[in-house]
Protein backbone atom coordinates (compact mmCIF):
# COMPACT_ATOMS: atom_id res chain seq x y z
CA UNK A 1 0.00 0.00 0.00
CA UNK A 2 1.47 3.57 -1.25
CA UNK A 3 1.89 6.12 1.59
CA UNK A 4 -1.25 8.11 0.48
CA UNK A 5 -3.48 5.34 0.57
CA UNK A 6 -2.53 4.32 4.21
CA UNK A 7 -2.48 7.86 5.32
CA UNK A 8 -5.94 7.80 3.69
CA UNK A 9 -7.42 4.71 5.07
CA UNK A 10 -6.06 5.95 8.55
CA UNK A 11 -7.76 9.34 8.00
CA UNK A 12 -11.04 7.11 7.48
CA UNK A 13 -10.56 4.89 10.32
CA UNK A 14 -10.28 8.22 12.78
CA UNK A 15 -13.06 9.73 11.37
CA UNK A 16 -15.06 6.87 12.08
CA UNK A 17 -14.22 6.11 15.26
CA UNK A 18 -14.60 9.58 16.35
CA UNK A 19 -18.02 9.99 14.70
CA UNK A 20 -18.61 6.69 17.12
CA UNK A 21 -17.29 8.48 19.80
CA UNK A 22 -19.26 11.10 19.66
CA UNK A 23 -22.15 9.17 19.08
CA UNK A 24 -21.43 7.05 22.34
CA UNK A 25 -21.53 10.70 24.41
CA UNK A 26 -24.67 11.75 22.30
CA UNK A 27 -26.90 9.25 21.80
CA UNK A 28 -28.19 7.53 25.28
CA UNK A 29 -30.65 4.32 24.72
CA UNK A 30 -33.80 3.96 26.21
CA UNK A 31 -36.75 2.02 26.87
CA UNK A 32 -40.49 2.33 25.81
CA UNK A 33 -42.84 1.49 28.37
CA UNK A 34 -45.40 -1.16 27.73
CA UNK A 35 -43.91 -2.15 24.33
CA UNK A 36 -40.33 -2.39 25.14
CA UNK A 37 -38.86 -0.67 21.76
CA UNK A 38 -35.31 0.56 22.15
CA UNK A 39 -35.30 4.10 20.87
CA UNK A 40 -31.99 6.52 20.39
CA UNK A 41 -32.48 9.70 22.03
CA UNK A 42 -29.89 12.78 21.42
CA UNK A 43 -31.61 14.97 23.51
CA UNK A 44 -31.50 14.80 27.33
CA UNK A 45 -35.01 15.59 29.28
CA UNK A 46 -33.93 18.44 31.13
CA UNK A 47 -33.48 19.85 27.49
CA UNK A 48 -36.40 18.81 26.35
CA UNK A 49 -38.62 19.20 29.23
CA UNK A 50 -37.46 23.18 29.15
CA UNK A 51 -38.15 23.23 25.57
CA UNK A 52 -42.08 22.26 26.68
CA UNK A 53 -42.10 25.03 28.91
CA UNK A 54 -41.36 27.19 26.73
CA UNK A 55 -43.78 26.74 24.43
CA UNK A 56 -46.27 25.88 26.82
CA UNK A 57 -45.35 29.89 28.11
CA UNK A 58 -45.79 30.94 25.00
CA UNK A 59 -48.42 29.80 24.07
CA UNK A 60 -50.65 30.50 26.66
CA UNK A 61 -49.26 34.10 26.53
CA UNK A 62 -50.83 34.73 23.12
CA UNK A 63 -53.42 32.46 22.72
CA UNK A 64 -57.21 33.43 24.97
CA UNK A 65 -58.39 31.22 27.43
CA UNK A 66 -61.50 29.52 27.58
CA UNK A 67 -63.96 31.04 29.05
CA UNK A 68 -66.33 27.98 29.35
CA UNK A 69 -65.79 27.52 32.73
CA UNK A 70 -67.73 24.06 32.57
CA UNK A 71 -65.47 22.94 29.90
CA UNK A 72 -62.45 23.92 31.94
CA UNK A 73 -63.39 22.33 34.56
CA UNK A 74 -63.87 18.89 32.79
CA UNK A 75 -60.81 19.07 31.20
CA UNK A 76 -59.17 19.37 34.57
CA UNK A 77 -60.94 16.35 36.15
CA UNK A 78 -59.97 14.24 33.35
CA UNK A 79 -56.09 15.58 32.96
CA UNK A 80 -55.75 14.91 36.89
CA UNK A 81 -57.37 11.22 36.47
CA UNK A 82 -55.58 10.35 33.55
CA UNK A 83 -51.91 11.92 34.62
CA UNK A 84 -52.37 10.28 37.88
CA UNK A 85 -52.67 7.03 36.24
CA UNK A 86 -49.75 8.11 33.84
CA UNK A 87 -47.75 8.43 37.24
CA UNK A 88 -48.73 5.03 38.47
CA UNK A 89 -48.04 3.15 35.73
CA UNK A 90 -44.48 4.42 34.42
CA UNK A 91 -43.68 7.44 37.13
CA UNK A 92 -42.87 9.83 34.37
CA UNK A 93 -42.29 12.53 37.30
CA UNK A 94 -43.23 14.90 35.44
CA UNK A 95 -44.69 18.57 36.72
CA UNK A 96 -48.29 18.22 35.05
CA UNK A 97 -50.41 21.36 33.60
CA UNK A 98 -53.20 22.11 31.47
CA UNK A 99 -54.90 25.06 29.32
CA UNK A 100 -58.19 25.42 27.32
CA UNK A 101 -57.34 27.79 24.58
CA UNK A 102 -60.38 29.36 22.70
CA UNK A 103 -60.02 28.03 19.18
CA UNK A 104 -62.50 26.67 17.00
CA UNK A 105 -59.47 24.52 14.67
CA UNK A 106 -59.66 20.44 17.25
CA UNK A 107 -56.67 19.81 18.58
CA UNK A 108 -54.57 18.95 22.07
CA UNK A 109 -51.16 18.59 22.63
CA UNK A 110 -48.82 17.16 25.48
CA UNK A 111 -45.35 18.81 25.66
CA UNK A 112 -42.58 17.10 26.62
CA UNK A 113 -42.56 17.53 30.81
CA UNK A 114 -46.10 17.51 31.42
CA UNK A 115 -47.74 21.00 29.60
CA UNK A 116 -50.54 20.40 27.75
CA UNK A 117 -53.30 22.61 25.56
CA UNK A 118 -56.43 21.84 24.77
CA UNK A 119 -58.41 23.82 22.16
CA UNK A 120 -61.95 24.09 22.83
CA UNK A 121 -62.47 23.19 18.97
CA UNK A 122 -61.76 19.77 20.33
CA UNK A 123 -64.94 18.75 21.93
CA UNK A 124 -67.38 17.45 18.94
CA UNK A 125 -64.77 15.04 18.46
CA UNK A 126 -64.27 13.89 22.21
CA UNK A 127 -68.13 14.68 22.44
CA UNK A 128 -67.73 12.90 26.40
CA UNK A 129 -65.85 12.39 29.04
CA UNK A 130 -63.54 8.87 28.18
CA UNK A 131 -63.67 10.47 24.25
CA UNK A 132 -61.67 13.04 26.17
CA UNK A 133 -59.71 11.09 27.72
CA UNK A 134 -58.91 8.92 24.93
CA UNK A 135 -57.52 11.83 23.17
CA UNK A 136 -55.32 13.28 25.92
CA UNK A 137 -53.93 9.50 27.09
CA UNK A 138 -52.63 9.54 23.64
CA UNK A 139 -51.17 12.94 23.61
CA UNK A 140 -50.17 11.79 27.00
CA UNK A 141 -48.06 8.55 25.99
CA UNK A 142 -46.42 10.85 23.23
CA UNK A 143 -45.03 12.46 25.60
CA UNK A 144 -44.16 10.00 28.36
CA UNK A 145 -42.72 7.38 25.85
CA UNK A 146 -40.21 10.68 24.70
CA UNK A 147 -41.14 10.70 21.27
CA UNK A 148 -39.89 14.39 20.79
CA UNK A 149 -37.03 13.36 21.91
CA UNK A 150 -36.47 10.81 19.45
CA UNK A 151 -37.97 13.16 16.71
CA UNK A 152 -35.84 15.79 17.59
CA UNK A 153 -32.87 13.78 17.30
CA UNK A 154 -33.93 12.53 13.75
CA UNK A 155 -34.04 16.59 12.79
CA UNK A 156 -31.09 16.99 14.25
CA UNK A 157 -29.21 13.89 12.44
CA UNK A 158 -31.43 14.94 8.83
CA UNK A 159 -30.40 18.85 9.28
CA UNK A 160 -27.39 18.93 10.97
CA UNK A 161 -26.69 20.58 14.44
CA UNK A 162 -29.74 22.73 15.67
CA UNK A 163 -29.28 24.62 18.73
CA UNK A 164 -31.82 24.50 20.36
CA UNK A 165 -31.07 26.31 23.40
CA UNK A 166 -31.97 29.44 20.92
CA UNK A 167 -34.95 31.71 21.78
CA UNK A 168 -36.74 30.47 18.66
CA UNK A 169 -39.94 30.65 19.98
CA UNK A 170 -39.66 34.36 20.52
CA UNK A 171 -40.15 34.83 16.70
CA UNK A 172 -43.18 35.51 15.15
CA UNK A 173 -45.90 32.61 13.65
CA UNK A 174 -45.09 33.36 9.85
CA UNK A 175 -41.62 34.50 10.39
CA UNK A 176 -40.26 31.38 11.18
CA UNK A 177 -37.05 29.91 10.12
CA UNK A 178 -36.98 26.14 9.06
CA UNK A 179 -35.12 25.44 12.05
CA UNK A 180 -37.23 26.73 14.42
CA UNK A 181 -40.01 25.20 12.23
CA UNK A 182 -38.42 21.86 12.37
CA UNK A 183 -38.14 21.80 16.31
CA UNK A 184 -41.88 23.15 16.91
CA UNK A 185 -43.09 20.31 14.90
CA UNK A 186 -40.56 17.56 16.61
CA UNK A 187 -42.41 18.62 19.97
CA UNK A 188 -45.63 18.09 18.43
CA UNK A 189 -46.71 21.81 17.83
CA UNK A 190 -46.82 21.22 14.15
CA UNK A 191 -50.83 21.71 14.63
CA UNK A 192 -51.04 24.73 16.81
CA UNK A 193 -48.55 26.43 14.52
CA UNK A 194 -49.87 25.11 11.08
CA UNK A 195 -46.95 23.16 10.73
CA UNK A 196 -47.44 19.40 9.65
CA UNK A 197 -44.73 17.01 10.70
CA UNK A 198 -46.57 14.02 11.04
CA UNK A 199 -45.59 11.39 13.65
CA UNK A 200 -44.37 8.30 12.55
CA UNK A 201 -46.60 5.40 12.34
CA UNK A 202 -44.70 3.67 14.78
CA UNK A 203 -44.92 6.79 17.33
CA UNK A 204 -48.81 7.28 16.59
CA UNK A 205 -50.10 3.29 16.96
CA UNK A 206 -47.34 3.40 20.27
CA UNK A 207 -49.21 6.83 21.67
CA UNK A 208 -52.70 4.60 20.93
CA UNK A 209 -51.46 1.69 22.90
CA UNK A 210 -50.19 3.33 26.18
CA UNK A 211 -52.92 5.95 26.22
CA UNK A 212 -55.37 3.47 25.88
CA UNK A 213 -53.82 1.54 28.92
CA UNK A 214 -54.21 5.21 30.87
CA UNK A 215 -57.43 5.96 30.08
CA UNK A 216 -58.57 2.05 31.71
CA UNK A 217 -56.18 2.70 34.57
CA UNK A 218 -58.10 6.31 34.82
CA UNK A 219 -60.91 4.35 35.40
CA UNK A 220 -62.85 5.64 31.64
CA UNK A 221 -63.99 2.44 28.88
CA UNK A 222 -61.21 2.42 26.94
CA UNK A 223 -63.44 1.33 24.07
CA UNK A 224 -64.22 5.18 23.70
CA UNK A 225 -61.25 4.88 22.29
CA UNK A 226 -62.05 3.23 19.07
CA UNK A 227 -65.11 5.51 18.60
CA UNK A 228 -63.07 8.68 19.01
CA UNK A 229 -61.21 7.46 15.95
CA UNK A 230 -64.33 6.03 14.28
CA UNK A 231 -66.17 9.43 14.79
CA UNK A 232 -62.71 11.34 13.28
CA UNK A 233 -62.43 8.71 10.58
CA UNK A 234 -66.03 10.37 9.11
CA UNK A 235 -64.62 13.75 8.91
CA UNK A 236 -63.38 13.53 5.32
CA UNK A 237 -64.66 17.34 4.03
CA UNK A 238 -62.04 19.70 3.71
CA UNK A 239 -61.03 21.72 5.56
CA UNK A 240 -59.20 18.36 7.85
CA UNK A 241 -59.23 19.37 11.09
CA UNK A 242 -55.21 19.93 12.44
CA UNK A 243 -55.48 17.06 15.20
CA UNK A 244 -56.57 14.86 12.25
CA UNK A 245 -53.64 16.20 9.51
CA UNK A 246 -51.20 14.90 11.88
CA UNK A 247 -53.19 11.95 13.20
CA UNK A 248 -54.48 10.11 10.15
CA UNK A 249 -57.82 7.89 11.02
CA UNK A 250 -57.70 5.36 8.91
CA UNK A 251 -58.50 1.64 8.87
CA UNK A 252 -55.59 0.25 10.48
CA UNK A 253 -55.65 2.40 13.20
CA UNK A 254 -58.89 1.48 14.05
CA UNK A 255 -58.21 -2.22 13.76
CA UNK A 256 -54.93 -1.54 16.13
CA UNK A 257 -57.21 -0.19 18.57
CA UNK A 258 -59.26 -3.20 18.67
CA UNK A 259 -56.38 -5.59 18.79
CA UNK A 260 -55.24 -3.54 21.79
CA UNK A 261 -58.64 -3.23 23.18
CA UNK A 262 -58.48 -6.71 25.38
CA UNK A 263 -55.07 -6.10 27.30
CA UNK A 264 -57.04 -2.40 28.84
CA UNK A 265 -60.21 -3.93 29.17
CA UNK A 266 -58.72 -6.08 31.93
CA UNK A 267 -56.66 -2.58 33.46
CA UNK A 268 -60.12 -1.22 33.62
CA UNK A 269 -61.96 -4.26 35.27
CA UNK A 270 -59.22 -3.63 37.81
CA UNK A 271 -59.65 -0.21 38.16
CA UNK A 272 -60.62 1.12 41.39
CA UNK A 273 -63.40 3.59 40.35
CA UNK A 274 -65.31 3.03 37.23
CA UNK A 275 -66.71 6.28 34.90
CA UNK A 276 -67.73 4.42 31.63
CA UNK A 277 -68.04 7.45 29.48
CA UNK A 278 -68.68 10.00 31.47
CA UNK A 279 -70.70 13.04 31.36
CA UNK A 280 -71.06 14.09 27.90
CA UNK A 281 -68.77 17.63 27.25
ZN1 LIG B 1 -50.33 11.00 18.02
Amino acid sequence: MSSAATQKSSSRMWRLSLSLSLLCLLVSCATVPHTGRRQFNMVSDDRLDGLGSQAFNEIIAHEPASKDGRLVDIVKKVTGRVTKAAEAMDKPGFNWDVRVVEKDNPNAVCLPGGKIIVHSGLVPYAKNEAGLAAILAHEIAHAVARHSGERLSQQVALHGAIDIGKEMLKQKEGKLDNKTKLLLGALGLGGTLGIVLPYSRIHELEADRIGQLYMARAGYDPAEAVQVWERMSKVTKPPIPIWLSTHPADEERVRKLREFLPEAEKIYSEAQVKYGIGSPL
